[in-house]
């Protein structure tokens, strides 16, 4: 079921789906400008770095958690 729904969900997001007007093969410094200057491709760095921020956050709370002597 849970694979099922992953498959759904990576098919729903593929880049087709999300595609947008522009070029990506057009020389690395013209995609570095393209990658730097599209909006969407802006939104989602940022919500990569904030999925990863919070990622880091979450495993470093838990491993203070577990490190943590017990009470008594
Ligand atoms: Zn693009």
């Amino acid at each position: 079921m849970h694979r099922t729904v992953l498959a759904l969900l990576i098919a729903l997001c593929s880049s087709l789906a999300w595609a947008h007007p522009g070029e990506h093969h057009a020389g690395f410094l013209h995609s570095l400008a393209h990658l730097l200057t599209e909006p969407d491709h802006l939104a989602l760095m940022l919500l990569a770095g904030v999925a990863g921020w919070a990622g880091a956050r979450f495993l470093r709370r838990r491993k203070a958690v577990r490190t943590q002597p017990p009470r008594h």
